[in-house]
């Protein structure tokens, strides 16, 4: 890990904790308590320069809401959004948490390659526990951290 996903890490972490914080506040305010499927499964954050950060959430996302760079190679190296692939058991291609903050970041800043953009370690808010990148991110994204 780089000193950039070492702080991109650490920002992930108190994001998922945030989220986690979110999501417990609006389903106590109801009077219920969260179930696991009420949680985003993870949540990652990335960045071009240190001091702008972009996160995401694992979250279904429509292909004409993502930026033409990424859903090029989202599609060309594992298949249509939204379906499942031979490098990942539990992923679906688009909807992992660091497409969609990498999606935030294209929407915001110039990059000639997605090698251009860095992962910290992603958590998953209801645990707090490091979530690895899934297979397809592998292939998408060479800094992710494994
Ligand atoms: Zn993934």
């Amino acid at each position: 890990m780089n000193r950039l996903q070492k702080i991109l890490t650490r920002e992930a972490k108190h994001k998922a904790e945030l989220v986690a914080v979110r999501v417990r506040k609006f389903f106590l305010g109801q009077g219920k308590t969260p179930d696991i499927k009420d949680y985003p499964s993870v949540v990652a954050v990335c960045a071009k320069m240190e001091y702008r950060t972009y996160t995401g959430e694992t979250a279904t996302i429509d292909r004409y809401e993502i930026n033409p760079m990424l859903l090029g190679e989202l599609e060309w190296k594992l298949g249509p959004i939204g379906t499942k692939t031979i490098y990942a058991d539990n992923s679906y291609v688009g909807y992992c948490a660091e497409p969609n903050a990498a999606n935030k970041l294209l929407r915001r800043e110039r990059i000639h390659s997605l090698d251009d953009i860095y992962f910290g370690k992603a958590y998953r808010p209801r645990t707090g526990v490091v979530i690895p990148p899934c297979g397809n991110c592998q292939k998408i994204f060479n800094n992710v951290v494994r």
